[in-house]
């Protein structure tokens, strides 16, 4: 099998059908239409073999995860996936492996209404680009800029239990049965909160998502906005699999400064606590906390029964 039916057999149909898709897969390029009055949202994450993900990480997984970390960012903006394009590096044309990689990639196109447009495929260490396209209707995104003292800081889900989960497949937590197998799918198959993102069109003030690890993110929403933030230790929820695994204190850690969370942390105003309380009793609608509030000033606190927590610095490909 050369490229072209490598890409013709795996490539050419994945993902739903949409009609502002006027050529996908199979020219020079992609026709796309945006629909009157939206603007494009576009963002892109590559995955490196070895470094985002383990080695011998599970075809399925790998498809999932690509499209997965970049809806999240649309989430984070308030947009409506609508598109994406691939560019896959891989070592050998392994059948298996992408008949695999495709039905992870399709489990989270599908239901987030994703089409795959383009992409470009070649032979290398396995890498992954996924650039993936939404729209908002103009002017309202949500951005890392926006947030004011006085402001309410929330987070979606449970922070710690992907790093957890990661922690649990490199050996550094020890743990079994179901808490282990919930932790560890939290890192597998990261659920990016569109449908919420959404809804926090016109709620939010400002929004970013945890892909970093919590402390480090909110310090990149409280920089771009100008102010500081103070996170209550005692709120940030735990789930109770990573509290009986980890312990509090180490639990905490995994919820401050772990990564790969993909949940959002966003801000809003006093005056917008009801649209948030209807937004969060809509269907769907994950678990969502209050952890602190935005302050003047600048930087992170965590604030701990005795004193301030210390923080950990977030992933940096490039730290030295
Ligand atoms: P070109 O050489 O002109 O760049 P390619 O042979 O790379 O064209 O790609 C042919 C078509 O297949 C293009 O429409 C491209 O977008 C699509 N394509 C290539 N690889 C992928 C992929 N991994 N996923 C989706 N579409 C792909
Ligand atoms: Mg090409």
């Amino acid at each position: 099998m050369g490229e072209f039916e490598l890409i013709e057999r795996y490539f050419a149909a994945v993902g739903v059908t949409r009609r502002d898709v006027t050529l996908g897969v199979g020219d020079d390029a992609a026709i796309l239409s945006v629909p009157a009055g939206q603007e494009v949202i576009a963002c892109t994450d590559t995955l490196v073999a070895g470094s985002h993900f383990p080695l011998d990480f599970d075809a399925a997984d790998i498809g999932w995860r690509s499209l997965a970390v970049n809806l999240s960012d649309l989430a984070a903006m308030g947009a409506d996936p609508a598109w994406a394009t691939l560019a896959l590096t891989l070592p050998k044309l392994d059948e298996d492996w992408l008949e695999a990689f495709v039905e992870g990639f399709s489990a989270v196109a599908l239901p987030h209404g994703v089409a795959l447009v383009g992409g470009d495929t070649t032979r290398g260490p396995l890498t992954l680009t996924v650039q993936a396209m939404g729209f908002v209707p103009a002017g309202t995104a949500v951005r890392r800029r926006g947030a004011t003292a006085g402001d309410l800081l929330y987070v979606t889900g449970w922070p710690g239990d992907a790093a957890a989960g990661l922690a649990l497949l490199q050996g550094r937590l020890a743990g079994a049965g179901a808490d282990r197998a919930a932790l560890e799918l939290k890192f597998r198959r990261p659920e990016p909160r569109v449908g919420f993102g959404l809804r926090l069109r016109g709620v939010a003030s400002a929004c970013i998502d945890v892909s970093d690890g919590l402390a480090a993110d909110l310090g990149r929403l409280v920089a771009a906005s100008g102010v500081g933030a103070v996170v209550r230790a005692a709120e940030l929820p735990l789930s109770r699999a990573l509290y009986t695994l980890a312990g509090e204190a180490r639990a905490r850690e995994f919820a401050l400064g772990g990564g790969d969370d993909y949940e959002l942390l966003f801000s809003v105003p006093q005056a917008a606590r009801g649209a948030l309380a209807r937004a969060i009793a809509s269907a769907g609608a994950p678990a969502c906390h209050c952890i602190g509030e935005i302050v003047s000033g600048r930087g992170v606190r965590v604030v701990g029964e005795k004193g301030d927590l210390p923080l950990q610095k977030g992933w940096d490909h490039f730290a030295t």
